[in-house]
């Protein structure tokens, strides 16, 4: 088998270790399976989003910029959830670009990519392909009545990067996901008042600065402020939209029998692998998860079935299993674009992985040290990020 993978972010990183390794394997069961892996990136480094840049807009390929992290960010998780499984964060921590597409058919895959240096177009054939391209990058932005008519600053947070931006300004926030939560804390250093309207089920515990307060959704925009839906007027000078990302993969052919429905990828077996083209895996959909273990457990169970240890179920029972998640998440009132959402339920998840391929399962005490660190943000975002935790065996931790 010949691999691309589209994407050198950290999903991009996992997937290249493991099919290097596969590449060097002695095991007589795998050897000799893969003979080459090829891995594009169109920027000018490896790590994706957490390669930090002051720039917005494009870059100077002209390509718009890929990465949303902040000047100030600090992870939002413990490290001992945020390593690879075997590639843990340390102790005392706190190619050439290209651009391609891909046309797809069940058997090989013609990817385009362009060299944006020389501006050489050429077209490669692989019998595989992992897209980890990530999905922070194409913002989602809701239509507000009247947003049009705003004369003030509108910003999504994919374009933010420090909170001097809005110095001594009336800031609203809208969404109150981890973006939100986050940026309204860092900004009120700087703004005069934040008002963070959002719509969540849960009431939000975290006690905030003085000049934080919340509000209901917003229900229409005006030139100089906004209404909420409780009818209450406010003057703002800065609209900034946390509202998060959808799900791009704007050089995916739509011959590759993926698409993106009311951002739930579609149709996937186990989050992954695509139904109508198995050799295409879209490698780190889910959110709320330990990334880059989830990248690597995703990596690991997709080439053993492109290796065909181990054998895929009928097209007709992988839709079956996806029709049946689907129902049981809007059966408990969530909506389609939570399809990817895992949260509580990413340990499922990581262990019907391990399980249908036979392969290492990631460790319990993973997901519940992210499920503790999820409920410490929502409960105190001021201080969370003080815990310290050591993991002392599979199954638990301590905090210290
Ligand atoms: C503000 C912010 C804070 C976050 N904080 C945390 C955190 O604290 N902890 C945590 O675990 N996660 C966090 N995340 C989630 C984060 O996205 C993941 O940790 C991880 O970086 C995702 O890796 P990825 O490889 O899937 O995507 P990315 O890191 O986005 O990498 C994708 C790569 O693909 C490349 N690419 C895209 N299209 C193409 C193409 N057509 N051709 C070639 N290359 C292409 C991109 O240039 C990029 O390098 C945060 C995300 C954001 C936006």
């Amino acid at each position: 088998m010949r691999i691309a993978i589209v994407g050198a972010g950290s999903a991009g990183l996992a997937a290249l270790r493991h099919v290097v390794l596969l590449l060097a394997t002695e095991d007589p069961k795998s050897q000799g399976k893969v003979t080459e892996v090829v891995c594009y990136e169109k920027t000018n480094q490896v790590g994706g989003t957490w390669v930090y840049t002051p720039e917005i807009g494009v870059d100077h390929y002209g390509l718009p910029i890929h990465s949303s992290m902040y000047k100030s960010l600090r992870t939002n998780l413990p490290k001992e959830v945020m390593g690879y499984p075997d590639f843990p964060i340390p102790e005392n921590d706190k190619t050439k670009p290209e651009e391609n597409q891909v046309p797809g058919s069940s058997t090989k895959w013609t990817v385009t990519v362009k060299n944006l240096e020389t501006g050489v177009v050429a077209k490669e054939i692989f019998d595989a392909v992992m897209v980890c391209n990530g999905h922070y990058f194409e913002p989602s932005l809701p239509i507000i009545e009247g947003h049009d008519k705003f004369q003030g600053q509108q910003l999504h947070s994919h374009d933010y990067r420090v909170p001097e931006t809005f110095a001594n300004k009336t800031v609203v926030v809208i969404g109150a996901g981890p973006s939100g939560m986050d940026l309204a804390l860092e900004i009120s250093s700087k703004a005069k008042q934040v008002i963070l309207s959002h719509h969540n089920r849960d009431p939000i515990h975290t006690v905030f600065p003085e000049n934080v307060i919340q509000k209901p959704d917003i229900k229409k925009i005006d030139e100089t402020g906004l209404t909420f839906s409780n009818g209450e007027h406010q003057n703002v000078d800065v609209i900034f939209y946390c509202t998060g990302y959808k799900y791009s993969f704007p050089f995916l052919a739509k011959s590759c029998g993926v698409r993106v429905d009311s951002n739930m990828v579609t149709p996937l077996w186990k989050h992954l692998l695509s139904v109508e083209n198995p050799t295409l895996a879209l490698v780190g959909l889910p959110f709320y998860v330990c990334a880059f273990s989830m990248f690597d457990i995703q990596v690991r169970f997709t080439l053993k079935f492109w290796t065909n240890e181990k054998q895929l179920p009928s097209k007709e029972a992988m839709l079956a299993e996806e029709a049946a998640e689907l129902k049981k998440k809007l059966d408990k009132g969530l909506e389609k674009r939570h399809f990817h959402m895992m949260g509580p339920e990413q340990g499922d998840y990581y262990d019907d992985l391990a399980k249908t391929a036979g392969i290492t399962p990631l460790l319990p005490v993973l997901t519940k040290l992210h499920n503790e660190s999820s409920m410490r943000f929502l409960d105190d975002l001021v201080h969370y990020r003080e815990d310290r935790y050591k993991i002392v065996d599979d199954f638990n931790y301590i905090q210290l």
